[in-house]
């Protein structure tokens, strides 16, 4: 497992930690937004980018968080 660096709007990037671990463990279907509690995550893939944002309230984190195929 490979974590390349992880840039976020916010710099409590850490709140993002777990769910970053739930992707990479595969589980891309119980993702629900850490910042807002409500809302569904959306992750989109771009070459080795991985970007995750909360359809709610927009949040999102992206980075190079390894392979999750
Ligand atoms: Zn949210």
């Amino acid at each position: 497992m490979v974590r390349g660096h992880v840039s976020s709007e916010d710099e409590d990037q850490i709140v993002w930690q777990d769910t970053l671990d739930e992707i990479q463990a595969g589980r891309l279907q119980s993702l629900s937004c850490p910042i807002c509690a409500e809302g569904k995550l959306e992750v989109t893939r771009r070459g080795q980018f991985t970007r995750v944002q909360c359809k709610k309230c927009q949040k999102f984190v992206e980075g190079q968080f390894g392979s999750f195929e």
